[in-house]
């Protein structure tokens, strides 16, 4: 086996003292196991493997110790078997790759396993697709009851638009019907006079009903405005999604089936996180969990501000505060404060410092439509503010050039009154950004969670849409690593539980993939010069993930004193074809020393 040593250290390395303190062992079972095994030796060896050990030095290693939950010892064979004692089990890798176990730092896990509870949704490749499924729904839902396509993005269909009114209304007459694409999307007529919109309905705060520019009759799309629909079932447009304990730890396997140990849901409600701390307490989660906790508007004023954000740490049933940002434990943390600042790249709405241009991908008619930023940045600056002042790290919700533009500027202002630095304060999705941002982002020590899918699946329309120049910085993997920047890797799945079949598809083997070879879909190669290494591409989904949330010590990498976060992989993520990356098979997948998963 080829040892490669960038440094001079020593490979062995060992944790300081092998006794655990009991806060540290989440379950009394492992606490007993700790305490009956002798001498404090190992546990178990994980030899013979390729440990990728994702450290600072991207060190190889052959071998692992454990005990408890805890990786003990990371070196060669001989020096990891010279640790075993005779009650020490013995795993042997079979020369395979072990690497840390997986990091998604955006997912929606409670929307995602309940989404296909009333019937299985299939993926749409067209608008015949959607127009299948519609009638479907017409032939079995009664007249009159909503039928909603969710999250089907327009970007993703073969026509690269969504239905017009029109085209809803010749296959669903009778019923109301919504397709959106996040928070745009289209409606029938039923709809409309059935929620009573006419060209007179004024538009909802930080929402539009689009009107038809000559007869100034609503077009059939909403932006934002999903508020003025009556009768809407409430999980038309949520992630939120029900606390349906058998659902979602049916996903968590699933997601243990790719890698994952570590999952950031980016919009962990009250119930959900009364569901992950019940699935802790009964030994039950098998991914653990970083919440982020949503601010939800209307933000009027400061007062107001300061009451939602004291609300948002407020206690549970079970006593266990809700926030600020790094309270919990290794299983269930709260992680950052998020809003929503504006719409999306996929459906139109994000907020933009050129106009989108009027076509047909969005129903765009609006010559000067930059997309909709759904907090005012003067109220913006305040959340900050406030939220840097209770200890919250921050996120939102930037999808567009100019809500980057923005939100930077709300927190450097917080920087000036408060101090953020050294908070690692976050943008999600951060789509496209400036070498002006990427300077902020340096300044204020901002960091980014990112979606690699959309690169791979949406890069062809938006650059229909937009153009080559303003696609010039659309997810520029490279610039932000060179600028020393921390970006971590995730999916936003919503919707479907298929691991590619998702929208967004979760497979974390996926992102890296795309992190590797910027492939999109139509187009192929896309900005090759963004292309990030593998090793970049793993640590994208394992430390620097943990880096987004605090989480560095506890795991992201195999080194002593991290938690037996681990998987065992069927190929050489390092070495393998390019184009096997994402096939990639996970051979086993241990989270605190205890195997959740193992393939046939
Ligand atoms: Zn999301």
């Amino acid at each position: 086996m080829n040892l490669s040593f960038s440094g001079h250290r020593p490979i062995l390395a060992v944790a300081q003292g092998l006794l655990l303190s009991s806060a540290l062992v989440h379950t009394a079972g492992a606490e007993a196991r700790a305490a009956a095994a002798d001498n404090g030796k190992p546990d178990a060896i994980i030899r013979n493997a390729k440990v990728i050990t994702v450290d600072r030095d991207d060190r190889i290693a052959e071998a692992v110790a454990l005990k408890g939950n805890r990786i003990v010892a990371v070196g060669t064979n001989a020096e990891v078997d010279a640790l075993a004692g005779p009650m020490t089990r013995k795993i042997d890798a079979g020369g395979k790759a072990l690497l840390p176990g997986l990091y998604d730092s955006h997912v929606h896990p409670l929307g995602a396993a309940s989404s296909e509870k009333d019937h299985p949704i299939p993926s749409f490749a067209s608008l015949n697709d959607i127009k299948t499924y519609i009638t479907e729904r017409v032939n079995t839902q009664k007249k009159g009851t909503w039928i909603v396509v969710r999250y089907a993005f327009p970007t993703r269909l073969r026509e690269r638009r969504f239905p017009t009114r029109a085209e809803l209304d010749a296959i669903a007459p009778d019923h109301p019907v919504l397709h959106q694409g996040g928070p745009a999307g289209v409606v029938n007529s039923k709809a409309l006079t059935l929620s009573g919109i006419t060209q007179d309905t004024p538009d909802p705060p930080a929402g539009t009903i689009v009107k038809d520019p000559e007869t100034n009759e609503p077009t059939g799309m909403l932006r934002n405005a999903y508020s003025v629909l009556k009768g809407l079932p409430r999980d038309a447009y949520s992630d939120d999604g029900e606390p349906d304990s058998a659902r979602v730890k049916d996903l968590f396997r699933r997601y243990n089936t790719r890698g994952l140990t570590s999952i950031a849901d980016r919009g962990a409600s009250g119930p959900a996180l009364r569901l992950y701390r019940r699935l802790r307490d009964d030994g039950e989660l098998t991914v653990r969990v970083n919440a982020t906790r949503i601010l939800t508007p209307p933000f009027e004023d400061r007062d107001k501000i300061v009451k939602k954000l004291n609300d948002l740490a407020g206690y549970a049933t079970e006593n266990e505060p809700n926030g600020p940002s790094g309270v919990g434990d290794d299983w269930v943390r709260i992680g950052p404060m998020k809003v929503f600042l504006d719409g999306g790249m996929l459906n139109g709405t994000a907020a933009m410092r050129e106009p989108w241009g009027v076509g047909p991908t969005y129903q765009i008619t609006e010559p000067d439509y930059r997309g909709q930023l759904f907090v005012e940045p003067k109220m913006l600056a305040i959340i900050a503010e406030e939220a840097a002042r209770r200890d919250w790290q921050m996120t939102a919700h930037a999808a567009g050039e100019a809500a980057m533009d923005e939100l930077l500027l709300a927190y450097d202002r917080a920087d000036r009154t408060v101090g953020i630095r050294g908070r690692r304060w976050l943008i999600t999705h951060a789509n496209f950004t400036t070498a002006e941002n990427l300077q902020r982002c340096v300044d204020l020590g901002v960091g980014a969670d990112i979606q690699p899918a959309w690169l791979g699946l949406d890069t062809r329309t938006l650059l229909e849409v937009l153009g080559p120049k303003r696609m010039a910085w659309f997810h520029p993997y490279r610039k932000w690593l060179d600028a020393g920047l921390t970006i971590g890797g995730g999916s936003d799945h919503m919707i479907r539980l298929d691991a590619l079949g998702a929208t967004n598809p979760w497979d974390p083997w996926l992102g890296i993939w795309i992190a590797v070879t910027r492939q999109a879909e139509g187009i192929g190669v896309f900005n090759p010069d963004q292309k990030l290494t593998r090793a970049e591409a793993i640590r994208f989904y394992t430390i620097n993930n943990a880096r987004l949330h605090f989480e560095e010590h506890r795991k992201g990498s195999i080194e002593p004193g991290k938690l037996a976060d681990l998987i065992l992989v069927d190929r050489d993520p390092l070495t393998c074809p390019e184009n096997d990356l994402k096939t990639t098979e996970v051979l086993w997948t241990m989270v605190g020393g205890s195997i959740v998963y193992q393939s046939r």
